[in-house]
């Protein structure tokens, strides 16, 4: 049983000693038991987040510890009612060839899920935060223009969708040329800015004609500086996650942009709120989700991307790359 433990908590950027591979037997169930062996771990731009010792809606990963992440995993043994060997299941046993579960917070997929992988991305945590972020707070209206970045990642692509769906005008932000090919020609978006490009600024400017009424958060740094003088009046802003500053051992140098930000915020009487999607929306939002997305999958409303990479040994690297963008859609590892 291989299981990737938090070896030592990085300042900055992860390297090749923050994680470490460990073996050990495979565990047994007990009564009241089951065994899983994972097929697919998610990977997550949080888990950067759960490396440090800090303060969050979530307790940091203990060193020694497996990393945690979202799996499906395949039932081999059970002695508990409900679950059967063979079953599919999504877990949260992290990042490890086996677990014991005594079904807690286990949701069962039955036998033979259509896309088991789905789970974890566009039919799981991933889609609902775009549904519920942008639905709920951001609000969108016909006509109006919507920008989010990481428009290629699950989050964004989604959001992305969502809002041409609800007849807004949705503007990507994303790494390179190829991404931004993919979101305008494959996803529908009517404009994809790349951020590295010098007049980043401009550029995102010409997008937006009409200016900015929703911007969906998931980076911050220079997209969100560029978005600033672009956002109307009562404009909304689900915060949702900032990760070109997840890597950051503290306050960047530079300007303190505080006071751009909170004059804007205030002039432009914009509505700005951070949510967590474990515990910001009800069961009735979780709902409309799953009707919504089952619909727009089926009819091709919706398109979704994944990215595979094969082998546990290759997790650690692979998030690495997630975090500074050399990933292309839902990145999720096959294990077994
Ligand atoms: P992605 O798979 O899209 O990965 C993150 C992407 O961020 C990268 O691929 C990269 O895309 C982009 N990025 C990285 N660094 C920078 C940078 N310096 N400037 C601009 N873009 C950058 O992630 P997800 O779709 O899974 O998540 C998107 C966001 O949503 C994250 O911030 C995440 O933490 C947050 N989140 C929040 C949740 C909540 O409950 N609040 C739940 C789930 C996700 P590119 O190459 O295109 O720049």
């Amino acid at each position: 049983n291989r299981r990737i433990v938090l070896n030592a908590r990085p300042k900055g950027a992860p390297d090749d000693e923050t994680l470490r591979l460990e073996e050990g037997e495979i565990p047994s169930p007990g009564a009241g038991e089951m065994l899983l062996r994972t097929e697919y771990l998610s990977l997550d731009p949080y888990m950067r987040g759960r490396m440090n010792d800090a303060k969050s809606y979530a307790e940091p990963v203990k060193i020694g510890e497996v990393m945690t992440g979202q799996v499906v995993a395949e039932v081999m043994e059970s002695n508990l009612s409900g679950f059967a060997k063979g079953d599919r299941v999504l877990n949260t046993s992290g990042w490890q060839d086996y677990a014991i579960s005594n079904g807690d917070q286990v949701l069962n997929l039955g036998p033979d899920p259509e896309h088991p992988s789905w789970s974890l991305g566009i039919l799981g945590m991933p889609g609902y935060t775009a549904y519920a972020g942008l639905l709920k707070i951001g609000e969108p209206k016909q006509g109006e223009t919507v920008v989010v970045a990481a428009a290629t990642g699950p989050v964004g692509a989604t959001v992305g969708q969502i809002a041409r769906i609800k007849g807004a005008r949705a503007v990507g932000v994303a790494g390179g040329p190829e991404k931004c090919k993919h979101a305008v020609e494959h996803l529908g978006f009517d404009a994809c800015i790349d951020h590295n490009a010098d007049d980043f600024a401009e550029q995102l400017k010409s997008a937006c004609p009409d200016g900015i009424d929703v911007y969906f958060e998931n980076v911050g740094g220079k997209v969100l500086y560029g978005v600033l003088p672009l956002l109307n009046p009562f404009a909304r802003v689900p915060v949702c996650g900032v990760v070109s500053w997840y890597n950051l051992p503290g306050l960047p140098d530079g300007p303190d942009m505080a006071p751009a930000i909170m004059g804007t915020v205030l002039r432009m009487k914009v509505k700005m709120q951070g949510f967590i999607i474990f515990d910001s929306f009800g069961p009735d939002t979780y709902r409309e989700f799953a009707r919504d997305m089952t619909d727009w999958l089926k009819s091709g409303e919706i398109k979704y991307t994944e990215q595979i990479v094969e082998g546990l040994e290759n997790a650690p690297n692979a998030l690495y790359d997630l975090l500074v963008g050399k990933s292309f859609g839902k990145m999720v590892v096959k294990v077994a």
